[in-house]
């Protein structure tokens, strides 16, 4: 049970503001529900306000100050951090300075919000609560230089009851005079639902969904949290290539942003959009899908490798092939005894190469045996002829792609 000095230090760590705007925001909105009616016009509103505003967010907080994963010209600076401070989520210098420390210690102490604590605190309880180690340092030189990024930090204090509050409710007032739909629905669910869609790419985002890219670090795939977050659900690309200004790479994934970005780029308002060597990000999905097909083939049972079977002498192959039915293919010798009532092509022919070299008449001379065939037979090697015949075919077919983890580097 916690005892009084453990609450004193979780009351004295609690962060007062945060904590207010997280609860008061929703609480005002539920007492909205009771007492306003939701008109459409202020659905739509309140609809095209939180898309704004996560654009605000997703394309500029986060992939343009962030990531500086493309360049803005000055008016579309300027309307994506009035965009972005209408979510309500701090100013661009402090969330981008937070996120850069993500990226760079990402599932660490260092990481202010460490996956490895759970989805509760990386989804709201990191900013309820001073951490009691502080996030890594990461480089914000570049934001220290930007004007519109000092500009906002400024007069943040100023800027949100503007743009979070009071032109949401005057747009939805004096436009089709719900002023009390305007203030309940466009400015208090909105801002709640932009800030719980965000939280999600530190939650969510690192739990739920496929590691395509890499698996080294908790960031995840899914269509969810994608939907949830205007496309920054494909957080395991974004953790691999965080300078890439997609999160979705596929036409049909669902990303926004990505859009919204791609628009801005054709509009001349945008320019440099990076993008990720498309080979690079090739190698790294082939060496996670080369991971799983690892450990399928690890189910498989396979043939005895050729250093682990003994070197039989011509002599004691023939000696041995009276005792057991014997026959070589490539150089290997195979016991086929268990398999006489099993071969398609019946007992007569196998018996009639017991204790031969039957290479050619299981390539072809006889029979052209398929892969399977080939397959199958591997598994009956007992050992291998001393000289004189050549490895043909050595490996079976089912063999040759086989994956090897190269350790020694
Ligand atoms: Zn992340
Ligand atoms: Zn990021």
């Amino acid at each position: 049970m916690a005892n009084m000095a453990d609450v004193c230090n979780i009351l004295g760590r609690l962060r007062w503001f945060n904590l207010a705007i997280l609860t008061i925001t929703p609480a005002v909105g539920l007492y909205g529900i009771y007492t306003t009616r939701l008109r459409w016009e202020t659905l739509l509103w309140a609809t095209a306000c939180y898309v704004l505003s996560m654009l605000g967010i997703t394309a500029g907080y986060h992939r343009l100050w962030s990531h500086r994963s493309y360049n803005a010209s000055r008016p579309l600076q300027y309307l994506l951090c009035l965009l972005g401070a209408s979510a309500v989520q701090g100013s661009i210098y402090w969330w981008a300075r937070g996120h850069r420390s993500h990226h760079r210690y990402t599932d660490t102490p260092l990481d202010p919000y460490n996956a490895k604590r759970g989805l509760f605190y990386t989804h709201v309880g990191w900013m309820l609560i001073k951490p009691s180690v502080k996030p890594g340092p990461s480089d914000i030189s570049d934001l220290k230089n930007n004007e519109v990024v000092q500009w906002q930090h400024r007069w943040y204090f100023a800027i949100i009851p503007i743009v979070g509050y009071a032109l949401p409710t005057i747009v939805a007032g004096l436009g089709w005079g719900d002023w009390w739909g305007g203030w309940y629905y466009a400015s208090m669910w909105r801002i709640t639902f932009a800030h719980h869609s965000t939280f999600c790419i530190n939650s969510i985002a690192h739990y739920l969904g496929e590691s395509p890219f890499d698996d080294k670090k908790t960031a995840r795939d899914h269509f969810l949290s994608a939907l949830l977050t205007m496309g920054e659900g494909y957080h395991n690309f974004h953790h691999q290539f965080p300078m890439d200004y997609r999160n979705a790479i596929r036409w049909y994934q669902f990303d926004p942003t990505k859009w919204f970005i791609a628009t801005c780029g054709a509009l001349g308002l945008a320019s440099n959009l990076r993008v990720f060597p498309e080979n690079e990000i090739s190698k790294g999905e082939l060496a996670m899908q080369l991971k799983k097909l690892k450990k399928v083939q690890e189910e498989i049972r396979w043939p005895i490798q050729v250093d682990d079977l003994p070197i039989v002498s011509w002599e004691k192959f023939k000696k041995e092939s009276e005792e057991r039915v014997l026959v070589i293919v490539s150089g290997f010798i195979h016991d086929v005894s268990e398999f006489l009532d099993e071969h398609p092509g019946g007992r007569g022919l196998l018996l009639g190469q017991r204790g031969k070299d039957a290479t050619a008449a299981f390539f072809g001379g006889v029979y052209e045996h398929g892969n399977a065939a080939h397959n199958l037979l591997s598994m009956m090697r007992v050992g291998v002829l001393l000289g004189g015949v050549e490895h043909v075919k050595a490996i079976a077919p089912g063999e040759r792609l086989r994956i090897v983890e190269r350790l020694d580097q």
